[in-house]
């Protein structure tokens, strides 16, 4: 069943498009993991579900219901949860502070304290510690656990593991299927491009707003993944405007081209 359906969805900053007529659907139950370069408008497409960046155009229906202009608050309620770029913890609150931020709007669900202490062990050892002293990983998982407090059909979680240790990384994505199976639906932002294709049940590659590839990882090859990526050989003309300049930008070639060994 069809969790998420976005039809032609625009968003600007300003006189950006960073999102461009974008459409794509998720079915309940599975990980789609977004790739793309830096700025080819993964966060914005985030944002947009999530309420924080209104749309130009296009709709977003989640369980057959017209989400596009309900604000941010409501989504939570409507089930949506997102873990943004840099976790945003409340520094100065505590852990267990920071997480029960994530069920004020009380949904019903099977998440509780308990069951992300249960998913995080060291959690509850470190419940009274701040926010501040938690190392970067560790954030992310608070962050994760806070969003899993709002009950969420959809979660949204941007960078994944940017910046993260990849052992921390390794625990969220062992625990990732155990979210999953709980009846959540997961959307994931992934830097590393490996990473994602190991994970994800479908994968959606945006270049410059638009979605240029799309598939379950094992149909789809390296050479695909890394052509659309950096807009190889994608046309160009009204359709797709600049496309090949995609393979310029600055600071974009050599991570992901690792990411993708
Ligand atoms: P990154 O991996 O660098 O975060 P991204 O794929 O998530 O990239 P976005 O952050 O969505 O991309 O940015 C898409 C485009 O929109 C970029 O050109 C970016 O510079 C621009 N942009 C993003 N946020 C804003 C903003 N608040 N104001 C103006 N332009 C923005």
């Amino acid at each position: 069943m069809t969790l998420l359906s976005i039809r032609d969805l625009t968003v600007h900053h300003g006189q950006l498009r960073a999102v461009d007529g974008l459409s794509l659907d998720i079915e309940q139950g599975e990980v789609l993991a977004i790739i793309g370069a830096n700025g080819a408008g993964k966060s914005t497409l985030l944002r947009a579900l999530a309420g924080l960046n209104p749309p130009t155009s296009g709709s977003i229906h989640l369980g057959g219901r017209d989400i596009t202009r309900l604000p941010a608050h409501r989504r939570v309620s409507a089930g949506i949860a997102l873990v943004p770029e840099g976790r945003r913890l409340f520094r100065s609150l505590t852990v267990e502070e920071n997480l029960l931020t994530g069920a004020y709007r009380k949904r019903p669900g099977n998440w509780t304290l308990a069951g992300v202490y249960e998913l995080f062990p060291w959690m509850a050892d470190r419940r009274g510690q701040n926010a501040a002293q938690l190392s970067g990983g560790e954030q992310q998982a608070v962050a994760i656990g806070r969003a899993l407090l709002s009950n969420p059909d959809l979660l949204l979680i941007d960078e994944l593991s940017l910046g993260l240790a990849p052992v921390i990384v390794r625990r969220i994505y062992e625990v990732l299927p155990g979210i999953v199976a709980a009846g959540a639906t997961a959307l994931i932002v992934e830097q590393d491009v490996s990473q994602a294709m190991r994970i994800a049940d479908r994968v959606h590659c945006l270049l410059e707003g638009r979605s240029v590839l799309a598939g379950r990882p094992g149909t789809l090859t390296a050479e695909q993944v890394e052509h659309a990526y950096f807009g190889i050989g994608a046309p160009e003309g009204p359709e797709a405007p600049g496309v090949t300049g995609a393979t310029e930008g600055p600071g974009v070639a050599d991570e992901p081209r690792e990411g993708l060994n």
